[in-house]
């Protein structure tokens, strides 16, 4: 595990970085790439003309092209910022030009199917390393990027047994220069582990969410009204990108479907304790789950603010 000095680095870790696909992410590492001085020349690519004029309007790369193609030419750090349905697709294209040596990394938030999409297809000169940043927002695109993203969150490198110890500590220079803590493991253990601190609270979201909206008179006036309650906060994640969450579903199945089960046998234990009113049991889970969150906040994942630090009248936080 590698920690954040914070510090902008002397000398670019990297001499030319291309990122593919100008989203939240990729718009997040042209920033602070800039801002740190993580690599010499920054080369972004969207197929997108509207996406490339914002990157030009914001200044993000020195270069801007169409095609991942041309984009990853003499590049020593490509790394895929596009949602994870895609990356076995853009890898294919691109792996014919990748530059002898250079380090090719992406950003999923599911790591084996990007291991089995992208591994077989890569000339041997390329030094593939899978990594997931675990930073993020509901906002989507290259004007919600913003440098700070990474600083003091996690980045999960998984390497593939055989990878070069110098380039994945190389990797791992370049996110601990974003600000980020580094962390190695296996990608199956990534996913299991992503699966119950990620993927299945958003699921739990989209669908509490997706209930409370076929309650169609329900939703139309109490819900919006009464928005303040829990339901406010789980339409925020609710609200995070229709396509990258669809790809992390279908691509992280069976952790899911592991964590879903165990989950689904949770609930029906909880609503037996309502059912037969079991107010010690509900009240011992309650003060298990509170102090959780205390060990969250105390890691510095997450602020200790009352209502999420939202603005209150007289600093009131109800
Ligand atoms: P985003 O803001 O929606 O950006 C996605 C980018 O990928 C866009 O530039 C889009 O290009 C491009 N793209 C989409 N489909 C493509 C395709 N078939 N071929 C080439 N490019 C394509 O998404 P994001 O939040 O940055 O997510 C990017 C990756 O980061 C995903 O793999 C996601 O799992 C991972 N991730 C996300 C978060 C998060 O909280 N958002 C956190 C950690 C990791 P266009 O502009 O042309 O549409």
């Amino acid at each position: 595990m590698a920690e954040t000095s914070g510090d902008t680095l002397a000398a670019p870790l990297f001499n030319r970085l291309c990122l593919i696909g100008i989203g939240l992410i990729g718009s997040s590492l042209a920033h602070v790439a800039r801002q740190k001085k993580l690599a010499r020349t920054i080369v972004a690519v969207d197929a997108d003309p509207g996406v490339r004029k914002r990157v030009a309007e914001l200044g993000l790369a020195d270069e801007i092209t169409e095609t991942a193609e041309r984009g990853v030419e003499g590049a020593d750090l490509v790394i895929l910022c596009v949602p994870v349905g895609a990356i076995g697709e853009v890898a294919r294209s691109i792996a014919p030009h990748l530059a002898e040596g250079a380090i090719l990394s992406d950003v999923g938030s599911v790591k084996c199917s990007v291991v089995a999409d992208v591994a077989a297809d890569l000339p041997a000169h390329v030094h593939f390393i899978p990594a997931h940043p675990v930073a993020g927002t509901e906002y989507s695109g290259p004007d919600a990027g913003f440098a700070a993203l990474f600083r003091h969150r996690w980045c999960i490198l998984t390497p593939l047994p055989d990878a070069d110890p110098k380039a994945v500590a190389k990797l791992e220079a370049f996110w601990v220069g974003t600000g980020a803590n580094v962390e190695v493991m296996t990608p199956a253990h990534h996913d299991l582990v992503l699966a119950i601190t990620s993927h299945v609270p958003h699921l739990i979201a989209y669908n509490i969410v997706g209930t409370a909206a076929h309650l169609e008179e329900v939703t139309q006036s109490e819900v919006m009204k009464f928005s303040a309650g829990g339901f406010r906060d789980f339409t925020r994640i609710a609200s995070s990108d229709p396509t990258m969450w669809r790809d992390v579903f279908l691509n992280n199945k069976e952790a899911v479907l592991e964590m879903l089960g165990r989950f689904t046998e949770d609930l029906t234990a909880l609503q037996r304790m309502i059912r037969y009113g079991d107010g010690d049991g509900l009240f011992d889970l309650f003060t298990r789950t509170r102090a959780i969150r205390r060990g969250i906040i105390a890691q510095g994942q997450e602020t200790a603010a009352p209502d999420f630090g939202r603005p209150h009248e007289n600093g009131d936080s109800k």
